[in-house]
């Protein structure tokens, strides 16, 4: 349907990791400072395709491995013709010119790829500058819209998270392999570091992924386009300039699994990116929904994806509520909160607290019973309040919702039905 990109938009920040809607996916810091050399993966060859009772769908002739759409194969597609140059020096020298370089080139089954993001990670404290070309630097991470980056550094440094050795005078290639799966409702591509062990999280994203759809469809009595779910590391979730979580309202769902300090710090790779993907494909839901929401709702589009996850059973409790992204205490109310998911979230959130949360309910959001117009995003405005009110209302068929907005502290009218008189419903 439409191409836009719901943007599950933590800032890039320094702590760049995985997360987009939950309490706990605030990021870690993950650059492996500490971590031992690994070899230089050079020499990939081709998809991942091993096959096994597990893998069933994995197909190893279909060709490419589907790209996140903000990346593309440079065989195949044009990409920026002038490198990204990038200069490290140390902290307390950071106009310095350095003596060597080298050529990062960002690669998935060996063909070289559009853009990468990468730390440069050193045992001292570095200063990064872009010389020049497509790329952007925060801190010691770079974000390169190239499919070369020159390094210049006369500091001894690693890049990516998986402590890849420079080539000096040479290049250096940042390799990612796929595996790449199908199904009926699902095709999956997950992407990682040929030096990292990521065991059986392909094949269980796959099958996972699988059920969170059926059970969110199946709670909303909604189809979506079939979906296409790529699994990306920090390198190549990173290069779309946010975190990589993305719904694009035509089955295309994108979500960012992290790093290894930061999957280890979240238990695993599938804590780590699964209730992202079922946020995501929420999203692709909402996308979906007859007569869609009028007027802004984007902050009632985030709660309705988190609650949905964690109605289906796909996203933990605490990734829902009650602390948000900025620290907020959903049981203090709405009124004060001011980021997208936090204000989403707070609405369902207190709908769970009424014990009125369950599959029935997020049935009924995914059926409006009028054209809503309200701004989901301006909670103080009493056209929001009352919207609020009269979706929810019906949604819980008819149960009484004066004390869930009450305790949400929004305004809204006196009743459901002054309410719906006020919206001219
Ligand atoms: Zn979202």
């Amino acid at each position: 349907m439409s191409t836009k990109r719901i943007a599950c938009s933590l800032f890039l920040t320094a702590t760049l990791a995985a997360g987009c809607s939950g309490g706990s996916s605030a990021g870690v810091d993950a650059s492996p400072t500490d971590a031992p050399a690994a070899p230089d993966a050079t020499g990939v060859d081709g998809p991942v395709a091993d096959a096994g009772p597990a893998d069933a769908g994995v197909d190893p002739d279909a060709g490419p491995a589907r790209l996140p759409p903000w990346l593309s194969y440079c065989d195949t597609s044009s990409c920026a013709t002038d490198p990204a140059v990038i200069y490290v020096c140390p902290a307390a020298a950071p106009t310095c010119t350095p003596s060597r370089h080298t050529t990062v080139i960002p690669r998935v089954d060996g063909r070289t790829i559009s853009g990468v993001f990468f730390p440069v990670v050193a045992a001292e404290g570095l200063s990064l500058r872009v010389e020049s070309g497509g790329a952007a630097v925060l801190a010691h991470l770079v974000t390169a819209y190239a499919p070369a980056i020159e390094l210049h550094s006369d500091l001894d440094v690693t890049v990516s998270y998986y402590a890849v050795a420079p080539v000096w005078g040479g290049d250096t290639h940042l390799d990612f392999t796929s595996s790449s799966r199908t199904s009926a409702t699902l095709d999956s591509v997950f992407f990682a570091h040929p030096s990292y062990d990521t065991g059986t999280a392909a094949a269980d994203l796959h099958a996972q992924g699988q059920t969170a759809i059926a059970d969110e469809r199946t709670i909303t009595g909604l189809t979506s386009e079939h979906v296409h779910g790529l699994f990306l590391p920090s390198e190549l979730a990173g290069a779309s300039g946010g975190e990589g979580n993305f719904s694009y309202g035509d089955g295309t769902v994108t979500t960012n699994y992290g790093n290894p300090d930061y999957i280890a710090a979240m238990g695993g790779i599938i804590p780590t990116v699964f209730p992202r993907f079922a946020h995501e494909f929420a999203h692709e839901l909402f996308d979906e929904l007859t007569p869609p929401f009028a007027g802004n709702p984007s902050c009632l589009n985030e709660g309705v994806a988190d609650a949905l996850a964690f109605v289906s059973g796909h996203l933990p409790e605490a990734e829902f509520g009650p602390i948000g992204l900025r620290g907020a205490n959903f049981d203090d109310g709405c009124a004060a909160l001011d980021e997208i998911h936090d204000i989403g979230n707070c609405y369902f959130w207190h709908v769970r607290n009424a014990g009125l949360l369950d599959d029935s309910f997020m049935n009924g959001v995914f059926h409006p019973q009028h054209t809503f117009t309200f701004d989901s995003c301006n909670q103080n405005a009493l056209e929001t309040g009352n919207s609020i009110l009269v979706l929810f209302t019906e949604a819980a068929s008819g149960a009484d919702m004066m004390s869930v907005l009450d305790a949400m502290g929004i305004p809204h009218a006196a009743s459901y039905e002054d309410a719906k008189t006020a919206l001219g419903f």
